[in-house]
């Protein structure tokens, strides 16, 4: 298992950022020839003093205490590769529409005119074709759930699709095109900077680590699902991120598929938490929001992933922490009758630790990436499938105080 944490620390507010890595067991049995779990663990703590500013600027996303909101689903379609060209058969429209041209119908213009009735649409909240950049997908999808999360609420922002459709691109993204996870960060630190008081910027640990204990959940009455033995490294800067989160990825476990010469056989999730103390004349309180950042193993069918031996367990394990997902997922979707739905979040470690971002209190935004290439065609179709079944399902969200 690979873990980074970043955690920023305010005077009376506190921001901590979790990047984990997860590796599955027989992954790591396969690598090494033991059953133990490697464990790397980068993280941060910042100790900032006031920002009161930088949270009054956050917009009114919870106004009332408690509301219905449904996920919140967005398609990224990514561009073509070179090799790919002139095999695309996904269009984006009017910024919501995706529309999949069936490959066999589609190899030429006249082929696609008359057999509109393969066509297969859908409609989401947001659709982004392969122009787009990351910074569109932030601005309108993500950058007001983080301000909900300094207000006190819980959100998790998944990236899901196949191998090569572009979770990684789009959860860590480029220098150029930096992604969701270092933009979220990027906010963070600019609403510091422009801070009056942020020469009182105080970096007071540090500390990178290998380790190769292996690291447990642990049930935090206080704090929920927590990873115990977290480490610390310090950072002073917006642009260390995109660094720490490229070398936190270069640790995830990678295994050669047909589909991608370097498809993450791992989930990995950066994790946020804004503490924020709150006191007035009659009362003081700690909200506390927490931002989970989650860029999933590949969506594709374990048996389609590889043939045979261990590859194929690794699949299976992987997909079983999907599936596990999607059921927690679904369950979050039923209408509830009386009391609480049973949520099966105990079903894997991914669960678990999401738990809190799924959970009642849960803002949730799905970004689904498919690949525009022909060859990709039931994947394309599979996650549109999903994320469709995800825009039904309707979250509980309350303010955590
Ligand atoms: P995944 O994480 O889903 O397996 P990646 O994020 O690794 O997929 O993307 C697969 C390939 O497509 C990579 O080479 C990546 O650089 C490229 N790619 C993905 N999205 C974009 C994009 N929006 N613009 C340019 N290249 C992209
Ligand atoms: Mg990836």
């Amino acid at each position: 298992m690979m873990m980074m944490m970043i955690g920023i620390r305010l005077r009376r507010h506190t921001f901590m950022v979790r990047q984990y890595v997860f590796q599955l067991q027989s992954i790591v049995n396969h690598l090494f020839g033991c059953s133990k779990l490697v464990n790397n663990i980068i993280s941060y703590h910042i100790y900032l003093s006031e920002i009161h500013r930088l949270l009054r600027s956050s917009p009114d996303l919870i106004g009332d205490s408690c509301a219905f909101k449904s996920i919140k689903v967005a398609i990224k379609c990514r561009p073509l590769t070179e090799r790919e060209q002139g095999r695309d058969i996904v269009r984006v429209k009017h910024d919501k529409e995706v529309v999949v041209l069936d490959p066999v119908f589609s190899k030429d213009y006249l082929d696609r005119i008359q057999n509109r009735t393969k066509e297969k649409n859908y409609c989401f909240d947001r659709a982004f074709g392969p122009g787009c950049t990351n910074l569109d997908v932030y601005t309108a999808c993500i950058s007001s759930v983080i301000s909900g999360v300094v207000q006190g609420l819980n959100a998790t922002v998944f990236a899901y699709g196949s191998t090569g459709s572009g979770k990684t691109y789009t959860m860590v993204g480029t220098k150029s095109d930096p992604g969701l996870m270092v933009l979220s960060l990027h906010t963070i630190f600019d609403l510091i900077k422009k801070d009056k008081n942020s020469d009182e910027f105080e970096v007071i640990y540090d500390l990178l680590e290998k380790s190769s204990a292996h690291l447990e959940l642990r049930e935090d009455p206080m704090h929920g699902i927590v990873v115990a033995g977290l480490r610390c490294i310090k950072v002073h800067s917006a642009d260390k991120i995109l660094e720490l989160l490229n070398l936190g990825n270069s640790r995830r476990k990678t295994e050669n598929t047909e589909a991608n010469g370097t498809s993450s056989r791992s989930h990995a999730v950066l994790e946020i938490t804004v503490k924020r103390r709150q006191k007035t004349e009659y009362c003081n309180q700690v909200m506390r929001g927490k931002l989970s950042l989650v860029d999933l193993a590949g969506s594709e069918r374990a048996s389609e992933a590889n043939s045979g031996g261990q590859k194929l367990r690794d699949g299976a394990n992987i997909n079983r922490s999907l599936l596990a997902l999607a059921n927690c997922i679904n369950a979050l979707g039923k209408p509830q009758k009386k009391g609480l739905a049973y949520v099966p979040y105990r079903n894997s470690k991914l669960t678990r630790i999401l738990k809190d971002g799924l959970s009642g209190n849960s803002q949730t935004v799905m970004v689904a990436t498919i690949s525009p290439v022909d060859s990709q065609y039931h994947h394309t179709l599979n996650t549109l499938k999903y994320a469709d079944r995800a825009k039904k399902i309707k979250t509980h969200i309350q303010k955590n105080i």
